[in-house]
């Protein structure tokens, strides 16, 4: 059979297997069956009965355009790599290294030493696994981290992959910064309440100084408890996060319940407590619970921090979105604007002494935070120095 005639099925099944196996190899299941098939197409069509089968001419180069096409399409940086120079490389690894990177030499494209290793080092023999994926920090800017694939490709070729990772870390740094501080904020009064024992134990000491003492440890004991209970109810919060709540809140009847617990605990504050409630305030579908809750620490904010005796104004009605509107505003010396992105943040205190004094934990408006997310609404905090703070959550009507 003249060449010309194996020609066209010959190359278009180079072309597929190549992107086939970049593709494979890009965990781009997709592009790679789509190949494949075209692969298996082509294979039906060269003829069974061709004579005698004659040696094949050196498959042709595939297209640039077509792998080019497949790797510039991944959102992760892709660089390919032969004999320690950069073939080609997607606009994300661009973007990431430089411009210049095509056609230089890939250890100063990757400045780090243990990926210059990975990718000019000597390739897994058959058989064995492939290297682990190797954690690159700093590459770009500091602060971010990656993940580096490197695939190995036929003709030496080799395909290194990054995947950005800087959103896992600072997850993970997150989580080990609140087991942290929540272990910090628990080992303070429990060492104030062990000192007291071992005091009474030592010296025993006159009915005074032992009542004394005993307050101390009482407040300590209280203070961890408040901290338990708002660990749990955080932890509650998330667990739930994803299952919408269905109940029918009665925002009004739950700010009245609000103002009555407070006056058991603190009169003074519960008659600063001034209500508004709008005729157009739309039934809300919501956790009960949890909406008492963020009421709860809300108002309870205003009258810590407040300026004693002021009032504390909180109205309801229907915000021009249509959800329902709940605004809580305080007379105060208010909020620096720098902290105020960070309140949320579990244990992010302005004055961390005042905080405790007060008996904050630190975790009040963090829940807020997470209520609000369960519910689908939105909170938003302002304060302005000298005057005061307000913050409005709005949560969704009831359909
Ligand atoms: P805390 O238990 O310390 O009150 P929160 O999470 O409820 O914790 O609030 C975090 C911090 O935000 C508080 O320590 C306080 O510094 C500040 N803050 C919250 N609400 C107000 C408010 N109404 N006025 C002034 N500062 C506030």
């Amino acid at each position: 059979m003249p060449w010309s005639i194996l020609a066209r099925p010959v190359g278009a099944l180079a072309i597929a297997a190549v992107v086939a196996v970049a593709a494979v190899a890009l965990g781009l299941p997709v592009i790679a069956a789509a190949m494949l098939g075209a692969l298996g197409g082509t294979l039906t069509s060269i003829p069974r009965h061709a004579p005698t089968p004659q040696p094949l001419p050196p498959a042709p180069e595939p297209p640039v355009a077509e792998i080019d096409e497949v790797i510039e399409a991944i959102g992760d940086p892709l660089l390919m790599i032969e004999r320690q120079t950069v073939t080609r490389a997607n606009a994300a690894a661009r973007n990431l290294l430089g411009q210049h990177i095509v056609n230089g030499d890939v250890r100063l494209a990757i400045r780090h030493p243990a990926a210059a290793e990975r990718l000019t080092g000597p390739a897994p023999a058959a058989g064995e696994a492939a290297a682990e994926p190797l954690e690159l920090v700093g590459i770009g800017t500091h602060e971010r981290h990656w993940e580096m694939i490197v695939h190995h490709l036929s003709g030496s070729v080799r395909l290194a992959q990054l995947s950005d990772r800087t959103g896992v870390h600072a997850i993970e740094r997150i989580r080990v910064d609140f087991v942290a501080n929540a272990s910090h904020e628990l080992r303070t009064p429990l060492a104030t309440i062990l000192g007291f024992i071992e005091t009474l134990e030592d010296a025993g000491g006159d009915a005074a100084t032992r009542s004394r003492f005993l307050k101390i440890m009482l407040g300590e004991a209280r203070r961890m408890q408040r901290l338990v209970e708002d660990l749990m109810s955080l932890s509650r919060i998330e667990a739930d996060k994803y299952s919408a709540p269905r109940e029918a809140v009665d925002l009004p009847s739950l700010v009245e319940e609000v103002r009555a617990a407070i006056r058991t605990g603190l009169v003074a504050d519960a008659d600063r407590i001034v209500v508004a409630v709008a005729d157009d305030l739309p039934a809300v579908t919501g956790d009960r619970a949890q909406v008492s809750q963020l009421l709860h620490n809300l108002i309870g904010n205003a009258a810590k921090y407040g300026r004693p005796g002021t009032p504390i104004r909180v109205s309801l009605d229907r915000a021009r979105s249509g959800m329902a509107r709940i605004v809580i505003e305080d007379e105060s010396e208010g909020i620096a604007p720098e902290h105020i992105p960070r309140l949320t943040e579990r244990f992010y205190r302005v004055d961390p002494s005042r905080s405790r004094a007060l008996g904050g934990t630190g975790l009040g408006l963090a829940i807020v935070k997470h209520i609000v997310e369960r519910h689908r609404g939105r909170l938003d905090i302002a304060s302005e120095q000298g005057k005061g703070t307000r913050v409005t959550v709005q949560l969704p009507a009831a359909s």
